[in-house]
């Protein structure tokens, strides 16, 4: 997506999960535990993937999308399908996208990565393009890292 920034990638930790299982220091229960709530947004909102499920190996997963930020109101939080997100990254400045994969056989779930979609993405880009928009890219970063 155009405006997608920010992106943090979780495969590492769910490829530690998946060591740690292998190894028995935990157990299928452990990690097998998707909530009524998550089943629900993965059924409804969910898109579908190629990828199989690390742990039955009989489902493909299925990836949520959960939206979180000031602006989104009394939406956030709430789960979006795919194509409901680059509409909402032309209303909005700033939102945080998180990604669960979630399996429908045995409720293995994991997150996937997390980044920021909204229009402030676009101010560094229209520098780039006219060379006069360096002033307004500047001011959202300095923001968020005061946040920090
Ligand atoms: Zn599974």
């Amino acid at each position: 997506m155009r405006t997608q920034r920010q992106v943090v990638d979780y495969s590492l930790q769910k490829r530690a999960v998946l060591r740690e299982l292998l190894a028995g220091r935990i157990g299928t229960y452990d990690v097998c535990d998707a909530s009524p709530y998550l089943k629900n947004a993965a059924h409804f909102h969910g898109e579908p993937t190629d990828h199989r499920c690390p742990i039955c190996r009989s489902e493909n997963l299925i990836h949520v999308h959960y939206i979180y930020g000031d602006e989104l109101k009394q939406s956030a939080g709430q789960a979006r399908t795919r194509a409901e997100l680059p509409v909402l990254a032309m209303t909005l400045r700033e939102f945080q996208v998180f990604v669960v994969e979630v399996c429908p056989g045995c409720d293995w779930n994991h997150l996937v990565e997390q980044f920021l979609l909204g229009r402030d993405g676009l101010a560094g880009e229209a520098a780039d393009a006219t060379g006069v928009a360096v002033a307004d890219g500047s001011t959202p970063r300095r923001r968020r890292e005061a946040q920090r």
